[in-house]
């Protein structure tokens, strides 16, 4: 993606003052007047720019986030187009251990619970580099990835993994079903969040979808986010925050119900849904998945006022984390990052966090070394540079991963390194 593109792009959007402008809802099309928060104005999160860059202007776009008082579903207004984010996608899933394990062991599940063998199909919707598909490949299972970014899709391609370069919605899910390759999984693990045109892909599900196949999404879970206090995971890219309740209005306005649910651990407490044909009886309501239900009514996620705090506790975290930061260089410490994650990048941008308090971060993925982080121009560097430079402080960005960063640096140990997790609020390990 070169920046000449990008900010022709974003020069065309309408002013987000003007009255024809104003943000409808993605699902029901309600006019949305409700801010939840507002985190001004920031960079693409996923846009890592090149040591030559750094002189250029970059696109910055609002980050408000909205509640639709009818649906209430909870989302972006329209800024950046998913082309614009996806032409040129640093993201590479298969760099996490953590990660890998919770798809190695979905597999496992999925096989099982569906009793999945060589005669069925899987479709994963934004399949990224085959880091969850392998394991189907793995058992013979016939599968099939779609990818919209390009070197992502390649890469996956290149390692055994079928995937189609290709943005999904109806369209695309027509062609294949004509094709035969409807699917007995359809699945999408961080997808269901980041897509802008909500109808069209969850339509596109629909047609995708065998008779009595099973579909499994998962995304970061709403009331973890307002109550952990889990800003930072808002984010362009990020489009999305979704509750059982609003995801459950969505799919039936297009003849899919959710029947089940399962709480898992990954990106800072998601949701599984699981959804099916409505017209399939086979599978009723789960016990679980009631139980949810009733949690999200009681804590009023389908009210207005459970809202209402959420900016308040946004501004303290931030006050909070800089009030360190301050102290520590006053002190003459050295602060340094682990992790370049879009999450990190809503923090930094939004704290008003540069080089002037974190001298650099490293990452472990090769594609975003010798980089440097969206409008806070950090450098990003292999983790060895901490051992060479034995910061103070290590502030985790991927708080989601902390035990996991723990546990590998605890090196840093030797020379009296301490690691810093920035949410819920700021912690300085002992
Ligand atoms: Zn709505």
């Amino acid at each position: 993606m070169t920046l000449a593109s990008t900010i022709g792009d974003v020069a065309r959007l309408p002013a987000a003052s003007s009255p024809e402008s104003r943000a409808r809802c993605r699902s029901c099309g309600t006019a949305l007047t409700h801010i939840v928060t507002d985190l001004g104005m920031s960079p693409l999160c996923e846009s890592y720019l090149r040591a030559d860059q750094l002189n250029d202007m970059e696109p910055f776009c609002p980050l408000v986030v909205y509640v639709c008082d009818r649906c209430f579903l909870v989302h972006l207004q329209e800024d950046v187009s998913g082309d614009e984010i996806f032409r040129d996608y640093a993201y590479f899933s298969s760099y996490s251990d953590s990660w890998l394990d919770h798809c190695r062991r979905y597999t496992d599940q999925m096989v099982v619970q569906l009793g999945l063998t060589p005669a069925h199909f899987v479709v994963e919707v934004a399949s990224n580099d085959g880091y969850l598909l392998q394991y189907f490949v793995q058992r013979g299972i016939p599968c099939l990835g779609i990818e919209p970014a390009r070197n992502v899709a390649a890469v996956a391609s290149a390692k055994g993994v079928p995937t189609l370069p290709e943005f999904f919605g109806v369209g695309l899910a027509r062609r294949l079903a004509k094709e035969g390759k409807k699917a007995d999984l359809l699945l999408g693990k961080n997808v269901l969040a980041q897509v802008h045109d909500l109808n069209d892909f969850v339509a596109g599900l629909k047609i995708l979808l065998k008779p009595h196949g099973t579909i499994t999404f998962e995304f970061p879970h709403l009331m973890r986010l307002l109550e952990e206090n889990q800003f930072d995971t808002i984010y362009h890219e990020h489009f999305s925050y979704l509750s059982f309740l609003s995801t459950e209005t969505v799919f039936a306005a297009h003849g899919l119900t959710l029947f089940d649910v399962e709480e898992v651990p990954t990106h800072g407490g998601s949701l599984r849904v699981y959804a099916r044909h409505a017209e399939d009886r086979t599978r009723s309501l789960s016990q679980r998945a009631r139980q949810l239900r009733e949690r999200e009514i009681a804590a009023g996620v389908a009210t207005l006022p459970y809202y209402e705090a959420f900016d308040g506790r946004v501004t303290a975290t931030k006050r909070k984390l800089l009030e360190f930061l301050i102290a520590a260089r006053a002190a003459g410490k050295i602060v340094v990052g682990y992790g370049a994650p879009g999450k990190g990048n809503t923090l930094l941008n939004y704290c008003g966090i540069r080089t002037d308090f974190v001298d650099y971060t490293v990452d472990r993925s090769p594609h975003k070394q010798g980089k440097y982080l969206p409008g806070t121009h950090i450098p990003i560097h292999a983790p060895e540079r901490i051992f060479a430079t034995r910061p103070d402080y290590l502030l985790i960005l991927p708080w989601n991963l902390k035990d996991e960063i723990m546990t590998q640096l605890a090196g840093i140990r030797a020379w009296g390194g301490r690691f810093v997790v920035p949410i819920p609020e700021v912690a300085v390990s002992p």
